[in-house]
């Protein structure tokens, strides 16, 4: 959910419309500056990547193709188009990188026409590379651990340059690989906290059988799986609006651990 949620008057959402900034939150994105990599494209990409004053996108991966994390896919075509030829600039292109499952899983995703991927990909505005478990650009290796979820496979990507190992773990994690090795150790964990128990609106509790349990760690499971893997640093993304939590608020509670941050819109961190 977005922060502001239109037409929602709560506190979280009138304090972000009022100061804007950090207090104002929109879909799941990150981007790797190393590689000129986009990770998923929500619904408002294509005013993320201005907003952060991105020049390039040459490589593309999806984490999963649930809404919020593939609405925004047609930035493709606003980023490449040559509007003379309907075609991509070449200098433009973006390569589409996925593991097998999800490029397969990708020509689901359709408009009146028919997959959007085909489209993107007769135009030059993608070409799609796809892999199993690993690959590698520019010295940046990738790995892929998908987390079974039943109705699909989430991925899970490590990114390793130089000694350094970056978890990204943004959504639908649960049931996270801690036993492999590959997410061992990370300098910086980016993970999404999971419920908050207390604090809700409607003073709203989750009852033991709720559907979000099934899919969500509770922030204080999640902060314990961080220490189980030993992370060094622990980023937390993907806040919604029914965590019913300010920008300030995440503040007060990161001040009480060492080494965690919570994420707002254009936060940018190096490992
Ligand atoms: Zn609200
Ligand atoms: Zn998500």
């Amino acid at each position: 959910m977005v922060i502001p949620k239109p037409c929602c008057n709560c506190r979280i959402c009138t304090e972000a419309r009022k100061k804007g900034g950090p207090y104002w939150r929109t879909g799941p994105s990150a981007f790797l500056h190393d590689i000129n990599l986009l990770i998923d494209t929500p619904a408002e990409i294509a005013v993320q990547l201005n907003r952060c004053g991105i020049q390039q996108v040459q490589n593309l991966i999806f984490t999963h193709t649930d809404p919020d994390h593939i609405e925004g896919f047609r930035v493709v075509e606003q980023i490449t188009l040559d509007f003379r030829s309907w075609e991509a600039y070449p200098e433009k292109q973006i390569q589409l990188i996925l593991p097998e499952y999800l490029y397969e899983r990708l020509k689901k995703i359709c408009s009146a026409y028919g997959p959007l991927i085909d489209f993107y990909e007769s135009q030059g505005f993608v070409t799609s590379t796809t892999f199993t478990d690993h690959t590698a650009i520019d010295g940046v290796k990738i790995n892929a651990l998908g987390v079974d979820r039943g109705s699909q496979i989430v991925f899970i990507y490590v990114f390793e340059k130089e000694g350094r190992r970056i978890v990204y773990a943004p959504c639908d994690i649960k049931p996270f690989p801690e036993k492999r090795s590959e997410v061992r150790n990370p300098d910086l964990l980016v993970i999404q906290p999971g419920i908050f128990e207390t604090g809700l609106k409607h003073n709203f509790f989750y009852p033991p059988e709720h559907i979000s349990r099934k899919t969500l760690y509770t922030f204080e499971q999640t902060l314990a799986l961080s220490r189980r893997i030993n992370a060094r640093q622990v980023l937390f993304v993907h806040l919604e609006e029914y965590w019913n939590r300010s920008y300030d608020d995440y503040l007060a509670i990161a001040e009480k651990y060492e080494n965690i941050i919570f994420a707002y819109d254009g936060f940018h961190i190096s490992v």
